[in-house]
């Protein structure tokens, strides 16, 4: 069963085809990696895929919903956090969760709300204003916003961008952790190479638009003579396929 089943997916902006042609599957309770350089089309994929962009062409199916007929029932089981999101900047912490709590319908709000300060480390930040807040606390509570429907998908862009290594780290076991506890399916864009090959079971690169390779991050390192996806990247980003090792 999958979370995702995307096919021939295309979106075009005038001039830009930002995503050419792409199919992939997520399946239900794995972690898969977007990756790829600036420009080469995740936000925009995260985007059709949250039903925020019309795609110029093809299909996506959200757990097992077809998001271009019927996407509601698909949109109320799945949440994302993006840093190019901002939550509204004067209302407090509780306030921006008590808003999506009940855009998501979410029963027993403020017992979640307590849920989620507890175990992301937000109780002491709850009656700030959100625009008040650090780059690193911004994102726990962009995590917070993301859960609070208990989704059983979760779009990622860039999820530990501006964390310090230790929070970063943070955040990534606590996601291994509640993909664990709740067979959550996560899609997850990120430039960071040591985190994707840690969270993730899957990888697919895309490069102006276009998925040029996928696999396991093992896979990948094998199949490039690498040593960690780092390398892989660039040799991908800079047209040096299947490079033999050093
Ligand atoms: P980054 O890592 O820099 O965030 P990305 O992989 O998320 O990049 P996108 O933001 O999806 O890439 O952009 C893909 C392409 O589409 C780029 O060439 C970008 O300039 C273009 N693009 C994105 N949004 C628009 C828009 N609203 N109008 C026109 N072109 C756009």
């Amino acid at each position: 069963m999958n979370g995702i089943r995307v096919s021939n997916l295309t979106k075009r902006y005038d001039d830009t085809l930002a995503v050419d042609d792409i199919t992939f599957t997520v399946p239900v309770g794995a972690i898969v990696g977007l990756l790829g350089g600036n420009g080469a089309g995740k936000t925009t994929t995260i985007g059709m895929l949250l039903g925020l962009l019309i795609p110029t062409a093809g299909a996506i199916e959200v757990l097992g919903h077809d998001m271009a007929r019927d996407r509601f029932p698909a949109l109320a089981r799945m949440n994302f956090s993006s840093p190019y999101v901002s939550l509204p900047q004067r209302l407090s912490v509780a306030e921006n969760l008590r808003v999506y709590g009940h855009l998501y319908n979410v029963p027993n709000l403020e017992q979640r709300i307590a849920e989620l300060a507890a175990e992301l480390e937000l109780r002491d930040l709850l009656h700030r204003p959100a625009g008040k807040l650090s780059a690193g606390q911004k994102t726990r509570v962009a995590l917070a916003k993301a859960l609070i429907n208990r989704p059983e998908l979760l779009l990622l862009d860039e999820p530990t961008a501006s964390l310090d290594p230790d929070t970063g780290d943070w955040v990534r076991s606590w996601l291994e952790r509640y993909r664990e506890d709740t067979g959550c399916t996560i899609l997850l864009a990120s430039h960071n190479m040591a985190e994707v090959e840690r969270l993730c079971s899957d990888v697919l690169m895309l490069k102006r638009g276009r998925i040029v390779d996928r696999g396991t991050p093992q896979g990948l390192l094998d199949r490039y003579g690498r040593k960690d996806m780092e390398e892989v990247f660039l040799d991908i980003a800079r047209d040096r396929r299947h490079a033999v090792p050093a």
